[in-house]
């Protein structure tokens, strides 16, 4: 089914997981993670695209689990920055065999040491939509809450949102946040402009405290005070810290939805313990209000 139309119904609950690098025994591993969040009624689950586009067909094929055999709308990540227009076409056009009908454009990250021929021929986000427009998938787009890292400032991004919803993205997934207000801003920002499509708040439980650092420079957000001092007392105490994480994303979440979220995606990124340890803190959220 159709993301969008999921959305004009009901709030959505939603997984993020991505493909196996090499092997048989990393692919089973990953179909059996697939088969374990089925469990908890996502109405979708995401597959992501590798930046350099190397695995574009263990996507497909993660996708095609997905939505074949664990009967679950998948949404399928496709990157255009290392991407040709050959190569999108040969993923888009296995993607449409297999039935999959929603797909979230990216440009994805710019590699370390950075080549020229990168976003050679989709330089944004934006141009790998309006490429995609004939294959009449549904299209989503990241949005970012707390700016993304290479513009020069919030209302640019939006600005550049907005050209994401003009070349067909029907919703919008953020950059992981521990912050709500960044979100709240977000949409506020994004409705004052004249962007209408749903903005589905995209949330990662930080239960290990190695991970600060590496969540501030790789996507820039920001660790509010009083969840970073929790953090810093408990770090060396791993099962304290996994309850604070989880807590403190179930807090995000209840708020999320007080104030009107259409829906959570949480970015389990193949560990299904991080779905086990929220779905199971809200499920009388989920029942009522999902
Ligand atoms: P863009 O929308 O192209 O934005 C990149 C920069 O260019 C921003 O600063 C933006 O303001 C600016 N910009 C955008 N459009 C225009 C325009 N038309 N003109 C001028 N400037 C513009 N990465 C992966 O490699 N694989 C994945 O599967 C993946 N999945 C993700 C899922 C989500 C929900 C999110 C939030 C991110 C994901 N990423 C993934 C990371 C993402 O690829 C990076 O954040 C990347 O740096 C930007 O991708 P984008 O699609 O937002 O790019």
């Amino acid at each position: 089914m159709r993301i969008d139309e999921i959305l004009a119904k009901k709030r959505t609950l939603s997984f993020e997981v991505f493909p196996p690098k090499k092997g048989a025994e990393e692919r089973d591993k990953i179909l059996s993670v697939i088969d374990a969040l089925k469990a908890f009624s996502p109405d979708f689950i995401s597959v992501t695209y590798g930046a350099g586009g190397s695995n574009s067909k263990n996507t497909v094929e993660i996708a095609d689990y997905i939505q074949n055999t664990a009967k679950c709308n998948a949404l399928a990540h496709i990157t255009g920055g290392p991407s040709t227009p050959e190569q999108v076409r040969s993923v888009a056009d296995a993607l449409r065999e297999r039935g999959i009908e929603n797909v979230l454009c990216l440009r994805g990250d710019r590699p370390v040491g950075y080549e020229a021929e990168y976003c050679r021929y989709f330089a944004h986000a934006s141009d790998l939509a309006q490429f995609l427009a004939p294959y009449r998938f549904t299209l989503g787009a990241a949005c970012y809450p707390e700016g993304h890292t290479e513009c020069e400032s919030l209302y640019a991004d939006l600005v550049n949102m907005k050209k994401k919803e003009e070349a067909g993205a029907k919703f919008f997934i953020t950059q992981l946040f521990y912050d709500n207000s960044y979100y709240y801003r977000l949409v506020g920002e994004a409705r004052r402009i004249g962007i209408t499509a749903p903005i589905i708040p995209g949330i990662m439980p930080l239960v290990n405290p190695k991970n600060i650092r590496r969540i501030k420079e790789m996507c820039g957000s920001a660790i509010p005070l009083e969840f970073r001092n929790m953090i810093e007392i408990y770090a060396s105490r791993p099962a304290v810290m996994e309850e604070i994480g989880y807590n403190y994303a179930v807090y995000q979440i209840i708020d999320l939805i007080a104030k009107g979220a259409p829906g959570i995606h949480l970015y389990v990124m193949n560990n299904v313990k991080t779905a086990q340890a929220i779905c199971s803190r809200i499920g009388r959220v989920l029942h009522e209000l999902f």
